[in-house]
């Protein structure tokens, strides 16, 4: 068996060991083959799924956009029909390109939704290489004379890499450094350095990544200026923004009617859908909905099947909830804070379930005593 035949074997049967063995016995110098489909060993892996073969090859100098498969498949591609988010995000790591587009003219994420996998197609369309970040902290970086500090940039790109992003989620999620008197508008000014750069690239999703990096700058701001006027002691800025999430049902909207109005491109097709949601009348769309819509990454938006969802937290969005509301036992939270974010905005539905509940028992009662009376042959 010729040696190219034998890698693409070894990985097609998931065997690293036999992997590692054909490069020692081979002293293979280059992972860039292709196989008779024009498909190059890291294509197998990421098909396979197999994230320790695919970091292997790629550690090993495998070009991860390296392939001349005959139908434009890249390596992304496969890894997004497989549906390993694993795969994927080491995928892009390495640098494979998220706009490439197949012989159907389809992208990696969109081959993701096709195939129903998600997570993969949210993974790739909110993602962002860590170089555009990390690009603050070199030493004569100067656009905007914009300095972070190494930790501060590594919390920064996890900080824009999250795929949840319901405000009171992105408020849980902002680290105590970036509300420190220094911190704070030079973290402002780098997402919005961020959103600028997003505006001015050319892909399907700049401007939904745009608006993300402005939303979650100017939430930042918002939160850093909140204060209890009411106590004297210094307070979390992060404890009164939930203080007034639960305590009013219109505090959050009008919050987020700020946030999309301090939108600086106005010219933007998000912004119009924005403004369109808006003021449609009697079926305009409140501001929470429209940027979970438009920006938030929910499953739906990809199409998948609402009873295939996970249960979502009804305060901040988090799969997963396990926590019932009391009263009406319905709608579920991550945890007893969820809950009491939460219980503003849901009193007045809370009410009218738990009506709806009572009415629904007790027709169903009067239906089947009717029926017992039928039967005892009473009218
Ligand atoms: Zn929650
Ligand atoms: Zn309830």
């Amino acid at each position: 068996m010729e040696v190219n035949e034998e890698i693409f074997k070894a990985i097609f049967l998931n065997d690293l060991n036999r992997l590692q063995k054909i490069f020692v016995d081979y002293s293979i110098g280059s992972w860039n083959m292709l196989d008779k489909r024009g498909m190059a060993p890291v294509h197998y892996a990421s098909f396979k799924g197999n994230l320790d073969i695919v970091c292997w090859l790629l550690d090993k100098g495998a070009d991860v956009n390296f392939g001349k498969h005959r139908y434009s498949n890249s390596a992304l591609h496969f890894g997004a029909l497989n549906g390993s988010t694993a795969v994927c995000q080491r995928l892009l790591e390495a640098g494979a390109k998220r706009h490439v587009t197949n012989s159907i003219d389809r992208t990696p994420a969109q081959i993701a939704i096709d195939t129903g996998n998600f997570d993969c197609a949210i993974l790739i369309n909110n993602y962002l290489p860590k170089e555009e970040v990390m690009c603050f902290t070199k030493p004569g970086y100067s656009e905007n004379e914009l300095k972070l500090s190494t930790a501060l940039a590594k919390l920064v790109y996890k900080f824009i890499m999250m795929t949840n992003i319901h405000p009171v989620k992105v408020v849980f999620e902002i680290p105590p450094e970036f509300l420190s008197d220094d911190n704070t508008l030079t973290i402002f000014n780098a997402l919005h350095l961020l959103s600028r750069r997003e505006f001015e690239k050319h892909h399907d999703t700049k401007e939904m990544l745009c608006f993300k990096f402005h939303y979650l700058a100017t939430i930042l701001i918002e939160i850093s200026n909140l204060k209890d006027i009411t106590s004297k002691k210094p307070t979390d800025p992060k404890e009164v923004f939930f203080q007034k999430v639960s305590s009013s049902h219109n505090f959050l909207e009008q919050f987020l009617n700020n946030v999309i109005v301090k939108f600086n491109f106005k010219d933007s097709t998000i912004f119009r859908t924005m403004v369109d949601y808006m003021t449609r009348g009697m079926d305009s769309k409140l501001p929470l909905e429209i940027i979970l819509l438009l920006v938030g990454n929910k499953r739906s938006q990809y199409g998948e099947p609402a009873n295939s969802q996970p249960i979502t937290c009804s305060a901040c969005e988090e799969p997963n909830a396990s926590k019932k509301c009391r009263k009406c036992k319905t709608v579920k939270y991550c945890n007893r804070k969820c809950r009491k974010i939460h219980s503003s905005m849901h009193k007045k539905l809370c009410k009218k379930i738990r009506k709806d509940i009572l009415a629904s028992r007790s027709s169903e009662e009067t239906s089947a005593l009717g029926r017992c009376f039928s039967k005892l042959g009473f009218k």
